[in-house]
C-alpha cells in the first residue's frame, strides 16, 4: 500500500468539489460556429422580432370586429382596397369595412388585427371580398414583438446553444456572441500491462481501451481530448507525462492506477505536482469507488479506475457533466440534458447501501406497454455490460433496491 485508504465521499460531495473549479476563458465566435457552445454573456434583443404585425398565411387582412361573426350562411362583404407584396411596408391605414389581400409572412397594415385564410374567403368581382368564417384579433397574425422583444434576456450567460437558438440569433441580426472556449482534456492510460490497439494478443497485455472511450466521451461532452498514450507504472515517468498534460490542458484524466495497490500511483504523482492537493479519493458509486479528484495549481486532475466499465460509468455520471461545467454551463450537475426513459422493472434488483448503484439496464419495447427493463450482471473489468446496455439505472444510496413490476427512469445511454 503506498496511500492511506480511501476517504469515500457520495457522489453529491464529489459533485460539490468539481463545483469549485472555474470555468474555461471566453471569445467572440461566429453563431454558424457557436452550436453546442455555451455562452458567456447574456444576449438582450436589440430590436423587435417580428419588427410589426406579419400575416402567418395567405388571405386577407382585416380588422377582426369586421369579420366578427361571419359564416358561410351569413358571411361578411368587406372591400379590398390593397393587394400587399410579402417586402411590402404597406403606408396606410385599413378602413372600417375594408381588407387588404396579404401573402404569407405579409406586413399587415395599421388599421387590421386579424387575417383571414383565403380558403374561407370568396372575390365576388369589383373589390368586393365575401368573408365566410368569423375573425378574432391576432388570428393568423404573428404580433410585433413576438419572438422577442426589444430589451427582453433572450439567452442568458450558461445557456448551451442549440440549433434553434442559433436561428433566433440569426433573425436577430447578432452575428456573433461570446462563448466559452472548448476545454481542452488530456487523456493518459496507465498501467504496465497495456499495448497499443495495434499489437498482437499476447496473453499478459492489454489493448489500451479507455483512451479510446474516453476520447469519444469527452469530444461528445464539446470539449478537445487530447491523448498521451501509455504510461507505465512508474512513478517518474508517470509524473513527466502529468505535468507535461496539466501545462497543457484544462482537465487531465488518468485511468489505471486510481486504487490503493503497490502499482497504483495516481495519487503519488498528482501529489508530487507544484502546488497540489488530493482533494477526494473514493466516491460511493458503483461501479467507479477508485476514483480521485486532485488539483495541481487551479487545474483539476480526476485518477480514474482503470476497469472498462467502470471508468465509462465514472465518465458519464461525473466527469461528463463535469466537463459542461468547464464550458461555463449553469446547472451542468443538475441539468436536463440526460435523457430519461420509463420502463417497467422485470426483476427484482438489490443494489449494497452506502453506495449509489449505476446498474446497467436492456430495454426490450413493447407494443401499448411500457419497455420492459432488465439488469445487466457482469464484472466491471468485462465490456459486455456496457455493450448490451440501453440505459442506467440509478439505486440512491440509501435504496436497497426496486421490485420487479416497479416503473423505474432508465438513463438513456
Ligand atoms: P488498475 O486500476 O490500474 O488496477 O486497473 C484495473 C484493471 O483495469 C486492470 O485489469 C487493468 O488491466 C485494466 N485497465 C486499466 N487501464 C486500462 C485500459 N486503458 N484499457 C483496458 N484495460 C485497462
Ligand atoms: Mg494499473
Amino acid at each position: 500500500m503506498n496511500h492511506e485508504f480511501f476517504k469515500i465521499i457520495s457522489r453529491v460531495e464529489f459533485e460539490a468539489l468539481l463545483n469549485s473549479f472555474a470555468a474555461v476563458g471566453t471569445k467572440k465566435v461566429s453563431i454558424s460556429d457557436a452550436c453546442g457552445l455555451v455562452l458567456g454573456e447574456d444576449i438582450i434583443s436589440p430590436e423587435d422580432l417580428p419588427p410589426a404585425n406579419r400575416s402567418c398565411m395567405d388571405g386577407y387582412a382585416v380588422n377582426a370586429r369586421d369579420a366578427f361573426g361571419a359564416t358561410e350562411g351569413n358571411p361578411a362583404y368587406l372591400e379590398c382596397s390593397a393587394t400587399l407584396k410579402v417586402d411590402e411596408n404597406p403606408d396606410f391605414e385599413l378602413q372600417p369595412g375594408e381588407c387588404a389581400a396579404i401573402p404569407t409572412g405579409g406586413t399587415l397594415p395599421d388599421g387590421a388585427d386579424a387575417v383571414v385564410m383565403v380558403e374561407h374567403t370568396q372575390e365576388l368581382g369589383a373589390g368586393t371580398i365575401e368573408i365566410r368564417k368569423s375573425s378574432a384579433p391576432g388570428e393568423h397574425t404573428m404580433l410585433k414583438g413576438e419572438d422577442a422583444a426589444k430589451g427582453d434576456l433572450i439567452f442568458q450567460a450558461g445557456h448551451k446553444v442549440r440549433f434553434q437558438d442559433v436561428g433566433l440569433l440569426a433573425a436577430l441580426g447578432i452575428k456573433d456572441v461570446t462563448i466559452h472556449r472548448k476545454p481542452r482534456v488530456g487523456i493518459i492510460s496507465t498501467g504496465d500491462e497495456l499495448v497499443e490497439i495495434d499489437s498482437p494478443q499476447k496473453v499478459g497485455t492489454i489493448r489500451d481501451v479507455n483512451s479510446h472511450t474516453l476520447r469519444c466521451l469527452v469530444n461528445d461532452a464539446g470539449a478537445e481530448a487530447v491523448n498521451y498514450g501509455i504510461v507505465r507504472d512508474e512513478l517518474e515517468k508517470l509524473e513527466n507525462t502529468l505535468e507535461k498534460a496539466i501545462a497543457e490542458n484544462d482537465l487531465v484524466l488518468l485511468s489505471g492506477g486510481s486504487s490503493v495497490g503497490m502499482r497504483d500511483l495516481t495519487v503519488q504523482a498528482i501529489e508530487s505536482m507544484q502546488n497540489s492537493e488530493i482533494l477526494a479519493h473514493g466516491v460511493a458509486i458503483s461501479p467507479g469507488k477508485p476514483t480521485i479528484l486532485g488539483r495541481a495549481g487551479n487545474k483539476p486532475v480526476l485518477g480514474l479506475p482503470g476497469q472498462v466499465t467502470s471508468v465509462q460509468v465514472v465518465m458519464l455520471a461525473l466527469v461528463v457533466p463535469f466537463i459542461r461545467q468547464l464550458m461555463g454551463q449553469t446547472n451542468a450537475f443538475s441539468s436536463t440534458d440526460r435523457v430519461l426513459v420509463q420502463a417497467e422493472l422485470g426483476r427484482n434488483t438489490v443494489s449494497k447501501p452506502g453506495r449509489e448503484d449505476y446498474v446497467r439496464m436492456k430495454l426490450t419495447y413493447r407494443e401499448g406497454k411500457l419497455p420492459l427493463a432488465e439488469p445487466i450482471y457482469g464484472k466491471s473489468g468485462l465490456l459486455k455490460t456496457m455493450i448490451q446496455a440501453d440505459g442506467l439505472m440509478i439505486i440512491p444510496a440509501d435504496t436497497e433496491g426496486f421490485y420487479a413490476g416497479n416503473t423505474v427512469n432508465l438513463w438513456k445511454i
